[in-house]
């Protein structure tokens, strides 16, 4: 429970220091690889 945030993190490429940050922000933002990775399996019912 501790780990669900009130609104949706999202991991994004930092261009200043290229580390990985995460925003809250949504607009615009692309879903780095492994993030939609990880979505696309929590959608799936393992099987
Ligand atoms: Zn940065």
């Amino acid at each position: 429970m501790a780990e669900q945030a009130p609104f949706p993190l999202r991991p994004y490429r930092c261009e200043l220091c290229r580390a990985w940050h995460l925003t809250s922000r949504t607009k615009g933002m692309r879903l780095p690889r492994f993030e939609t990775e990880r979505r696309r399996t929590q959608k799936q019912t393992a099987s």
